[in-house]
């Protein structure tokens, strides 16, 4: 099982420069995750490594695992190919400062298929770009060019959903590769105005840190292990 974060400004585009996810959201992260004595793995685009390089190096630290999420989180499939090449590199070249640099996830889970031979020349092994719950999506973790794609079981709202549901739809199963999903930001009372999505503001902050408590714990009962991203391919065999 796989707990994994994508470190980005607060509820992007909506409040692209706010940042108290990174700046409350993952101190409260890291003081859970060592209570419990789980490891995750943290997606960060590179501007906010180089914004916040001491929270990097604190992520590393305390042994999680750093991938990239892209430079600015601007969609890939959006950009000219070339453009998006020059995306991911400078994103890795920022992180690679430090760390190694092997799992990737791109900003709103949109990957060209033609970026994953530049992303597997670029040391990376294992991508979270797809969901299980994303129309056309890959349903089940597969290697694709040298890459082992591993999709998103969980999506991120489902943590705000009220409890019992909640850790339903969260913990279904015992299969391995189940893989959570969520940002700092949902750890955080993300503002709800200006108007958008209830599913972005609603319930953030203290209801969502008490249900990746609850989540997490159950979890640990319940005999699941935890892994970071980047390991996946050794533990396929
Ligand atoms: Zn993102």
């Amino acid at each position: 099982m796989f707990l994994t974060f994508d470190v980005e400004p607060d509820a992007p585009p909506y409040q692209s420069d706010s940042y108290r996810g990174v700046k409350e959201g993952i101190p409260w992260i890291l003081d859970f995750l060592d209570s419990v004595g789980v490891k995750a793995t943290f997606f960060i685009t590179g501007v906010i490594a180089k914004r916040y390089p001491e929270l990097v190096k604190e992520i590393v630290g305390r042994g999680h695992e750093v991938g990239s999420h892209g430079l600015d989180h601007s969609r890939l499939d959006k950009l000219p190919r070339e453009e998006a090449v020059r995306n991911i590199r400078e994103s890795l070249k920022i992180l690679w400062r430090f760390c190694n640099v092997r799992s990737f996830r791109a900003p709103n889970l949109q990957l060209p298929s033609y970026l994953i031979p530049s992303l597997r020349g670029l040391g990376i092994i294992v991508d979270s770009s797809v969901a299980v719950y994303k129309k056309g999506h890959m349903k089940a973790p597969g290697w694709v060019e040298g890459i082992l794609r591993i999709p998103a079981t969980v999506t991120s709202s489902t943590i705000r959903l009220p409890g019992v549901l909640a850790r339903r739809l969260t913990l279904p199963h015992s299969r391995q590769f189940h893989v959570l999903f969520y940002h700092p930001w949902e750890f955080v009372r993300v503002r709800r105005k200006p108007l958008y999505r209830p599913d972005i503001w609603m319930r953030t902050g203290d209801y969502a840190r008490r249900m990746l408590e609850a989540i997490i714990q159950e979890a640990l009962e319940r005999g699941f292990k935890f892994e970071k991203l980047g390991d996946a391919p050794s533990l396929c065999g």
